[in-house]
């Protein structure tokens, strides 16, 4: 399998992918593993992903470069990432141990009875991964999945292969075995073959398109599936705000990872009495953007990963225009070598358009005007989609009651595009089922077994 630089459309490495053969090998290889790894206290298990953070932190440099030069990432993002997968690690490291603590639920002397929850782990899983933030999406599943005693079948995604196969390699390193953290690496045929395993779970980051496959795959198999979907996140903007801060702050959220993040914005409703002043000041922050090579410490727009992706942006732009929206700046695939997109914001448009219903993935944004609250509500809870979804405003009071409305798994007052590890990450409707993060995101690893206990 060749890995491309998507900024270049250079070949930077061919690396060996996995059949359904050896796929199938691999699986027997963790289920035979797994017991043994369970078996082990879990503070050593913790040792091992201390080491781990160690390694990452030895090597933070040339990890960023690699996952800029195979996704296109800006490396002042790709260093951003890595600096956030150190805050995801400590947060398992502190609260891992607590979160599977057997839990004591009842007790009562009279009748001799003793009532217990311990947490096992499901088993081997499957980490099937997403490209656009492979440390994160990866991590979110893997570290609380070993902690918690599972053996793990990691198919880092194609589009980010050399990062998955790092992560690899310092897994191991650091103490966790080759028989418990298996990469498997190809694409969507190899994750095809790795579903068709008799796994104890499915943890899939990626398209709603292909959890729609995975779930179906596994449907029969009364295993556990968690799909972290995709999204149409929509920001609404109130008229009490400072214009030129909400700006700037949405704009980040709309471009930053060039508009590749689950959670980027994708739709802009903005208060009709500070729409133009808004979109004014939004449209002189995306111009002021420097696109370019990811290498460059001072670019903050990089390449599109998926050469495929320029046609869905490309079409969604043509739609907008055929159905009458403005275009303010950008709206076209930039030539030459690799796959570049400009900063692309329109004006005018409604839910008719593809721009404002399919998720865009890019660096492409519209910004519709809203009479006032009711609407925007409407409006941000018309979609197949519930990932994320945020409100500007001064007013505390009138977030809490818009957000309260709100159908999607997080919801953000006066920010945007952010994860904590502290808090449950998860998606409603197409955006998908189950959650990472939080110390709920450690216990989905595992299943809950109840003791009923009573001595003689
Ligand atoms: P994708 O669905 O194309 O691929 C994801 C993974 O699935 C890859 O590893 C791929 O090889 C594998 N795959 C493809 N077909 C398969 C099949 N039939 N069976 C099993 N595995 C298969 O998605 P992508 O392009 O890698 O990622 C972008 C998508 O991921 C966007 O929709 C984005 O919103 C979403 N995403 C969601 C979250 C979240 O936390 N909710 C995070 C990151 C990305």
């Amino acid at each position: 399998m060749k890995v491309i630089n998507p900024a270049t459309g250079a070949v930077i490495a061919e690396v060996d992918a996995d059949d359904a053969a050896a796929v199938r090998n691999k699986y027997a290889v963790a289920r035979a593993a797994q017991p043994r790894w369970a078996a082990v206290p879990i503070r050593k298990r913790l040792e091992a992903i201390a080491k781990f953070r160690e390694n990452i932190v030895a090597r933070h440099e040339a990890l960023a470069r690699t996952l800029t030069s195979e996704v296109g990432k800006p490396i002042r993002q790709s260093r951003n990432e890595l600096n956030g997968l150190l805050g995801r690690i400590d947060f398992f490291l502190a609260e891992a141990v607590g979160a599977l603590r057997e839990e004591k639920i009842y007790a009562d002397p009279t009748q001799k009875l003793d009532e217990r929850i311990t947490h096992e782990p499901l088993g081997v899983i499957a980490n099937i991964s997403a490209w656009n933030y492979p440390y994160f999406v990866g991590s979110n599943v893997f570290v609380p999945a070993l902690v918690s005693g599972n053996a793990v079948l990691y198919k880092p995604s194609e589009f980010a292969t050399l990062t998955g196969l790092h992560i690899a390699d310092m897994l191991h390193e650091a103490g966790v075995p080759r028989d418990v953290f298996v990469p498997v690496i190809g694409d969507g045929a190899t994750g095809a073959a790795l579903t068709r395993q008799p796994v104890d779970g499915i943890f899939f980051t990626g398209s709603y398109a292909t959890g729609a496959k995975i779930a179906a795959a596994a449907a029969r198999r009364m295993v556990k599936v968690q799909l972290e979907l995709g999204g149409k996140d929509p920001i609404y903007v109130c008229d009490d705000v400072d214009v030129q801060a909400a700006a700037a702050a949405v704009a980040d959220g709309a471009f930053y990872n060039t508009g590749q993040s689950c959670c980027s914005v994708e739709r802009i409703y903005v208060h009709e009495s500070i729409h133009d002043a808004f979109v004014a000041a939004f449209v002189a922050e995306v111009k002021s953007y420097k696109i370019g090579d990811p290498m460059d410490e001072s670019t903050y727009i990089g390449a599109i990963t998926r050469r495929p992706q320029l046609d869905v942006l490309k079409q969604q732009v043509a739609d907008a225009k055929k159905k009458g929206a403005k275009l303010l700046t950008g709206g076209g695939v930039i030539r030459g070598k690799g796959n570049w997109f400009e900063p692309t914001v329109f004006t005018g448009v409604d839910h008719s358009m593809a721009m404002m219903r399919d998720e865009s993935f890019g660096p492409i944004i519209g910004i519709q005007s809203v009479a006032d609250d009711d609407a925007a509500v409407d409006l941000m809870n018309d979609t197949e989609y519930g990932l994320t979804a945020g409100v500007y405003t001064n007013d505390d009071k009138r977030a809490r009651r818009i957000l309260k409305r709100i159908h999607s798994g997080s919801v953000y007052w006066n920010c945007c595009d952010r994860v904590s590890p502290r808090l449950p990450w998860s998606g409603v409707g197409h955006s998908g089922i189950g959650l990472t993060l939080s110390t709920y995101g450690i216990q989905t690893f595992t299943r809950p077994k109840a003791w009923h206990l009573r001595s003689a």
